[in-house]
C-alpha cells in the first residue's frame, strides 16, 4: 500500500501518518522525492480499509500496489537507485559497471595475475568465489578463509573493489568482513534467512536470478533485503533454466527492460553463467550493455583450461581485452559512457 501525501503537506502531517501505520502495526517506510512524498507501508494488512489513512491531514491519495514486491517496485521508489560499492557508483545512468574475475579464487599468483588483468583492461570490480556452491560434494569448494587474504591483498596492489558469493550465515559473516560487495547467488535467491542477513549489512548485495525464478519472485526476495534496511541491492540476470541444450542456461535479456520498468534497483547481466560457452560470451555481453544493463560480470581465467571451476566458460585474459574495447561503441549507441 502507497500512502501518498500532499505537495504542501507538513512534516507533522507525515509524521502522523507514520504514526498511525505503526500503531496498526505496520512499518512505514516514508520516500522523498523532487517530485512526491510517499509512505509505503509494509506489513500483514490484507482486509485494512484504505479509508483509515486517506482520512489524515495530508494525504492525498491511498493506492494499492499492483505488484507483489513492495519496496523494490518502482510504483513506490519512482527514481533509479544509485548502489555504491566503495566508491564505484552502479544504477541511474551511472557509468557501465564491468566485474570480471575467475569463477573461483585459486591461488595467490592466480587472484593477482587476473586482477591486475582485468584493471588494465578496464574493469572497477573484481569477481571471484571464496565459498563455490557446486553440484557435487566432491568439486574444489573454493579457498574459504584463505581466499579472504588474497582479497585483501589483491585490494591493496589493485585499488579494485571486490565482490564475492556468501553461501550461508557463517560464510557471510567472512565475505562481510573483506569483500565491498556481497553477492548472493541463484541456488539462493530464496533463502530468506541468508536474505534477512544480508538486509541487516552494510555492505551493498548482488542478488542473482533464480535458477527458475519469475521477475516477481526475484524482486519479492530482494524486498526481503530492503526490509532489512539494506537498500543497496543490484540484481544479476544470469540466466534461466529451459529446454535449450546449446547453452548452459537461457540468457533473458528481456529481463533488462522489464526489471527496469518494474523495479528501481540497478540491474547487470553474467553471460557467463547465462551461456556457459567461453565465445558466446562476448558477444552476449554487448548485447547485455545493448539491452541498457548498468553492467555486466565476466568471467576471466589466465588459464581457463586449468581452472578449478567454470574454465569452460571463462574468457582468455587476451578476449576479455578484446570484448572491452568494443564495448565502448555500443553504449555510446545506447546513449551510456563507460
Ligand atoms: C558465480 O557467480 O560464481 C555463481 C556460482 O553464479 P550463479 O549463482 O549465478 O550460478
Ligand atoms: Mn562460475
Amino acid at each position: 500500500m502507497l500512502i501518498l501525501m500532499k505537495s504542501n503537506a507538513s512534516e507533522q502531517q507525515l509524521e502522523a501518518v507514520a504514526a498511525r501505520v505503526r500503531d496498526l502495526g505496520l512499518t512505514p517506510h516514508p520516500l522523498k522525492s523532487s517530485s512526491r512524498t510517499v509512505v509505503g507501508v509494509t506489513g500483514e494488512y490484507n482486509g485494512l480499509d484504505p479509508a483509515v489513512f486517506s482520512a489524515l491531514a495530508g494525504v492525498s491519495k491511498v493506492v494499492r500496489l499492483s505488484v507483489p514486491f513492495k519496496l523494490a517496485a518502482r510504483e513506490f521508489h519512482q527514481d533509479d537507485t544509485v548502489v555504491d560499492v566503495a566508491g564505484v557508483k552502479i544504477g541511474a545512468g551511472q557509468k557501465l559497471c564491468v566485474m570480471a574475475g575467475p569463477c573461483s579464487f585459486e591461488s595467490e599468483e592466480q587472484v593477482l595475475e587476473i586482477a591486475r588483468a582485468v584493471k588494465a583492461a578496464g574493469a572497477s570490480i573484481m569477481r571471484g568465489g571464496l565459498f563455490k556452491p557446486r553440484s557435487s560434494p566432491f568439486s574444489f569448494q573454493g579457498l574459504q578463509q584463505g581466499g579472504a587474504k588474497i582479497m585483501d591483498l589483491a585490494r591493496q596492489q589493485t585499488g579494485l573493489s571486490f565482490v564475492t558469493e556468501a553461501l550461508d550465515e557463517a560464510s557471510l559473516e567472512l565475505v562481510e568482513e573483506h569483500a565491498d560487495m556481497i553477492q548472493i547467488g541463484a541456488r539462493n535467491m530464496q533463502n530468506f534467512t541468508l536474505l534477512k542477513k544480508a538486509g541487516q549489512s552494510k555492505k551493498p548485495v548482488l542478488l542473482k536470478r533464480g535458477m527458475s525464478a519469475t521477475l516477481e519472485e526475484w524482486l519479492t526476495a530482494a524486498d526481503y533485503i530492503l526490509s532489512g534496511g539494506n537498500s543497496q541491492v543490484v540484481l544479476c540476470e544470469r540466466g534461466i533454466r529451459s529446454f535449450a541444450t546449446h547453452t548452459r542456461n537461457t540468457l533473458d535479456l528481456s529481463a533488462v527492460p522489464a526489471v527496469k520498468e518494474l523495479s528501481h534497483l540497478p540491474i547487470i547481466v553474467d553471460p557467463s553463467h547465462g551461456t556457459g560457452i567461453r565465445n558466446y560470451v562476448p558477444p552476449m555481453a554487448l548485447a547485455a550493455v545493448a539491452a541498457g544493463a548498468d553492467g555486466i560480470m565476466v568471467e576471466v581465467h589466465n588459464n581457463p583450461e586449468q581452472a578449478k571451476s567454470d574454465g569452460g566458460q571463462s574468457l582468455f585474459i587476451e578476449q576479455f581485452r578484446q570484448m572491452m574495447e568494443k564495448i565502448p561503441a555500443v553504449a555510446k549507441a545506447v546513449g551510456r559512457a563507460v
